[in-house]
This record gives structure tokens, C-alpha cells and sequence, in this order.
């Protein structure tokens, strides 16, 4: 009796875990359907970009509209023209 029971726990944790990894697979794809991508699942759709950090001031700017200065070879965002100037003065 007993060995039973412990089977059909088995079974049930075995189908619980099927069913979350196809539950998990459908959402995947239908994420990807409704347009979200599979590129950027993380990005803001809000932003329009990718988000970078300003290193003056620490805020978050979408690389589309914020204010870049390429700085030795790599591209370094700003929120405004004023942290553009505090960085490279
Ligand atoms: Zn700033």
C-alpha cells in the first residue's frame, strides 16, 4: 500500500513538472507572437531602446534620446548636455 502511494506522489510530481515546462513553453511563444520578441525580452517597450546608465549622475537614459559622446572607443550616455560637460571636464 504504501509503495503505491509513493508512486503516485512520483507521478504527480513528474506531471506538475511536465505540465509547468509546457505551461512555460506556450507562454514563451505566445510572448513571442503578441510582438515582445525574442531579441529583447527585458527591454522597456516604453523607452523605444535599450536603457544605459549615465555614470555622472547614475540615471537610466534610453539610448535613443539620451546624449552620447563616444569616449576612447566606447560610447558613453548622459541624461542632459550638463552631465555630458561634468564628465569630460
Ligand atoms: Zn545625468
Amino acid at each position: 500500500m504504501f509503495v503505491r502511494t509513493v508512486l503516485y506522489l512520483l507521478v504527480a510530481i513528474l506531471l506538475i513538472t511536465l505540465l509547468r515546462y509546457l505551461i512555460g513553453a506556450l507562454a514563451r511563444s505566445f510572448g513571442q507572437l503578441a510582438g515582445l520578441g525574442p531579441r529583447r525580452p527585458r527591454a522597456d517597450p516604453k523607452a523605444g531602446g535599450e536603457l544605459k546608465r549615465d555614470p555622472v549622475c547614475g540615471t537610466f537614459v534610453a539610448a535613443s534620446s539620451s546624449f552620447k559622446k563616444t569616449v576612447r572607443g566606447e560610447v558613453v550616455y548622459f541624461c542632459s548636455t550638463e552631465c555630458r560637460d561634468r564628465y569630460l571636464g
